[in-house]
């Protein structure tokens, strides 16, 4: 059975939130061990997400409200 596992990739600055905000991606790695099979990215989010969805006006494509905007990028 394959194993799932939400790992964090990076911290970075959130122009938005004012805070660091990690970047987490969901790794699903194959059942049997295959040398040149790296493990699949399922998803990503952020780890103010949630809370970046609380406020009233749309997020970032991480939080899933305003895709396309990414605050992280230049
Ligand atoms: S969800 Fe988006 S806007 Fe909110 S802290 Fe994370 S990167 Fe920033």
């Amino acid at each position: 059975m394959a194993e799932v596992w939400w790992e964090t990739i990076r911290v970075e600055m959130c122009q938005r939130a004012g805070q660091p905000a990690a970047l987490e991606v969901q790794r699903v790695y194959a059942a049997e061990f295959l040398p040149d099979q790296p493990p699949h990215v399922a998803a990503r989010r952020c780890s103010l997400g949630i809370a970046c969805n609380m406020l009233d006006r749309p997020g970032c494509c991480l939080a899933g409200t305003l895709p396309g905007h990414d605050p992280r990028q230049p």
